[in-house]
Formats: structure tokens, sequence, C-alpha cells
């Protein structure tokens, strides 16, 4: 039986439409996986939809509202989507409590390390020091083809994400302006680019709950999918338990 991986996505608050890029639905379907998309829903009704669902791909988005790790926002922030933010954090919160498995991308990182009691940086740019280009968009559209890999990233070694690529440097696309800072409790950081920016954090325990800053979806036609592969397995793994 195929694991069902339950999607989160964003709210156009100008057209009332939920939207997720079919990238996201087709990596976790080539990589063996039955893909459907969560709303964002009344927290009361997350533990209700985790009864359902296998694993959680937690996708890419707006920031994170910073009063959820206790900071003001700074002048430089993005937009916020409040709704997304409660209903992620109560679906991250209750998924880490079941050890049920998560793949979290880009703004997903974000929410993990949030959900886990971390903190983020708001703006790479005007909060860290001799940053390089993480931020490869502007309001008009991309600045690069999507699966083009515009930094390098060093993976930890014996992590997860090591096992799953085999080595220490990999490739990666990059589309965001924050950032994971102090990482939550019961989790570690196992790849920074190189001015530092943690791209890559996991769960310290068995359970396959890892969140990167990249855009693996993106590049499902290189090794990158692998990423997905490992994240369904484990979903099927937990179908069965
Ligand atoms: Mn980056």
């Amino acid at each position: 039986m195929k694991p069902v991986i339950g999607i989160t996505c964003s709210y156009d608050l100008t057209k009332g439409y939920f939207r997720i890029n079919k990238t996201y639905i087709n990596a976790i379907e080539k990589a063996g996986g039955i893909p459907i998309i969560l709303p964002s829903i009344s927290p009361a009704n997350v533990d209700k939809l985790l009864s359902i669902i296998d694993g959680i791909l937690l996708s890419g988005g707006v920031d994170v509202d910073p009063y959820l790790y206790g900071e003001k926002p700074i002048t430089t922030i993005g937009k916020i989507d409040p709704a997304r933010d409660l209903f992620e954090m109560a679906l991250t919160n209750s998924a880490i409590r079941r050890e049920i498995p998560i793949l979290a991308i880009c703004r997903g990182i974000q929410v993990l390390n949030v959900a886990a009691g971390g903190t983020l940086y708001q703006d790479i740019t005007t909060q860290i020091t001799n940053p390089i280009k993480h931020k490869w968009y502007t309001s008009e559209g991309l600045d690069v083809p999507p699966n083009y890999p515009t930094h390098i990233v060093k993976i930890k070694s014996g992590s997860r994400l090591h096992k799953i690529f085999g080595r220490e440097i990999l490739r990666v696309n990059s589309f965001h302006h924050q950032s994971v800072k102090d990482v939550g409790r019961r989790f570690v950081a196992t790849a920074w680019a190189e001015d530092g920016v943690i791209e890559a954090i996991e769960y310290i325990g068995e359970s396959f709950i890892l969140g990167v800053q990249w855009h693996p979806e993106w590049m499902i036609n290189s090794e990158m999918i692998k990423l997905f592969e490992e994240f369904v397995k484990a979903a099927a793994e937990h179908r069965k338990t």
C-alpha cells in the first residue's frame, strides 16, 4: 500500500484560493506516495486529519509570524498568513508527538523549527554578517531557473542527510530570505551554506522528521529525488505501525 502524504499549501488572500505548486505533487507521486493537499483548517481538526495520513510535507510559502518565536517584525519581513501559521504549528506539533514522518521544505523548515521552540532570522541580508545570495527571486518572479543550484551546502557527517546522499557537499537552489537561527528542542542542524546559514535540521530520534531550506521538489530529475524516496519509505513504514 502506498502511503498517503498530506501536503500543506498557500492561501491567496486577494483571490481567496488555496494554491500549491504542482512540483510538490509530482515529487511525492514519483517517489511512490499518494499526495493529498491539506488546506489550512482549524487547529481543532488536526488530530482527525493526522489519523488519515502517513506523512506530512510542509511546503514553501510566506514568512512565519515572528510573534510565534517571541520577536516583533522587522521592516524587511515579508507577507504573513496567520491562519496557515496556526494550522501548521498545530499539525507539526501533533505530528512530532506521534512521530509521524515530516519532510519540511523552505518555509517548512522554518515552521518545523519554530514548532520545536526554535527561532528564525527574519531577514538574512539585514541580520547576518557577510551573507551570500540566498534570495533568487523578487516580486517580479525568479532570478534563475528554479532547478538551478546557486550555492553549496556542507552536510554533517553521519546525519540522515549524509546517509541519503552519501556525501558531504551538495549543490542546492535557494529561494529564501529567512533561515533557522536557534535550533528547536530535540532537533539538530545538519547542513550549512558557506556563510553559516543553516540549510537543514533533523529530529534527534528514530523518526524521519527533516527540514531543508532549499527546494528539492524542483530538482527531482537529479539525485534530489532520493530525499522524497526516503521520506515516502519512512511514511510507508509508519503506516504499518
Ligand atoms: Mn540558501
